[in-house]
């Protein structure tokens, strides 16, 4: 089957999309709460907020799927973005543009699916939120409604976004391929490139307006016996998870960035010497709340992982040329949090002089 026609006003589309800073940057929290919702709530396994683009279509959040984009030419969406309504498929093999879809006909085996069009500011279908499944799905009333009043929430939060300036000043200087480049496609954050791109903006940023700043550093507990028991598919699902409640736990201008295996970074403009201590156990007890290993529905019982971390506080006056020191101080602290027991924050000690918090 043809893939979908290109709408009429294809090129103002794509530039208007492009404007958005949205293709290849780090998931955000409110649109995660939207596709999570829309999971939740209509109960088909795949929930997604995509973006149309020339080629492929991209996942801006994702629920149920690994990977992170797909070529334009299977994409349901595309079809999606040419109307006003939502468009509905109940079973895609028996609908002749999608019954030889490679989606259809080969993993991860769709049947289902339900997109309805999101529009920008400038009146443009960018993408869709969409839900999918497996097997073949009369959608209720009640179904439909839930999409399209979740679409328009998604909406308004693709126009009111929260990651902080120096992220959104980083995305409007490069093109997508640059930045998919400083990305980590499993976790959605920023990679150990991103990582070093923002440190050097925010840094400047900190040191010129007197802002304190944090940096964490976060390992997962016992990881390798997670691959080892349960596999490298879950595994990676815990990486993402972790991911997810770092995002929940932190503001949009906090940076989060994957740099190895199952380590991440923090990087905290705002937060005082002071405030390092709370933070740091914060988010350990973030992880020990919601730090579910994904067993799916038959495990016999939940099992849980956490993570240790290093946390300290940078004068911004220093920070600019503290990177290195930093983040060895964080490791150390870190290191000293698995030799104490593992599922803890230590405290490091401060690089330069302390800033106390704001009045
Ligand atoms: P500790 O509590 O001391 O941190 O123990 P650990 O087992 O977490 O530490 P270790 O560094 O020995 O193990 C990290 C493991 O992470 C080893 C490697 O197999 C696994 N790993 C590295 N990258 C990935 C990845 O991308 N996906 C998955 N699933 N595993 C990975
Ligand atoms: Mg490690
Ligand atoms: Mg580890």
């Amino acid at each position: 089957m043809p893939a979908a026609p290109k709408p009429t006003n294809e090129t103002e589309r794509l530039a208007s999309l492009r404007r958005m800073l949205l293709l290849s940057s780090p998931a955000e929290e409110m649109l995660d709460c939207v596709t999570r919702s829309a999971h939740r709530m209509v109960g088909e396994p795949f929930a997604l907020i995509t973006l149309v683009d020339e080629n492929r279509q991209w996942f801006k959040s994702r629920v149920g799927l690994d990977a992170g984009e797909t070529p334009r030419d299977l994409s349901f969406c595309a079809y999606a973005i040419l109307g006003e309504e939502m468009l509905v498929v109940p079973d895609a093999r028996e609908d002749a543009r999608f019954a030889d879809n490679a989606l259809v006909l080969g993993p991860p085996f769709l049947r289902s699916y339900a997109g309805m069009p999101l529009k920008n500011a400038e009146g443009h279908s960018i993408g869709t939120l969409c839900l999918s499944g497996v097997e073949p799905r009369a959608f209720t009333a009640a179904d439909l409604q839930a999409i399209r009043d979740l679409a328009r929430l998604a909406e308004m939060a693709l126009e009111n976004r929260r990651l902080g300036e120096t992220q959104m000043q980083l995305l409007a200087e490069l093109d997508e391929a640059r930045r998919d480049a400083l990305m980590c496609t499993l976790a959605q954050v920023w990679n150990r490139r991103g990582f070093e791109a923002l440190y050097a903006r925010e840094a400047a940023k900190c040191a010129r307006e007197g802002t304190p700043l944090a940096l964490v550093a976060i390992d997962i507990d016992r990881f390798k016996a997670i691959n080892d028991t349960h596999g490298h598919g879950v595994g990676d699902r815990v990486i993402r998870m972790l991911a997810d409640i770092l995002r929940g736990s932190t503001r949009g201008h906090d940076i989060i960035a994957r740099v190895g295996g199952e380590e991440f970074l923090l990087l905290m403009p705002g937060i005082a010497l002071e405030e390092t201590e709370r933070v740091g156990a914060k988010l350990v007890q973030a992880v020990r709340d919601a730090g579910l290993i994904p067993l799916g529905p038959d495990a016999a019982e939940p099992r849980r992982f956490t993570i240790s971390l290093g946390i300290l506080s940078i004068d911004p006056q220093a920070a600019p040329g503290a990177r290195d020191l930093a983040l060895a101080r964080a490791d150390e602290a870190l290191y000293a949090a698995k030799h104490g027991g593992r599922d803890r924050a230590v405290l490091a000690e401060p690089v330069g002089e302390p800033v106390p918090a704001a009045e």
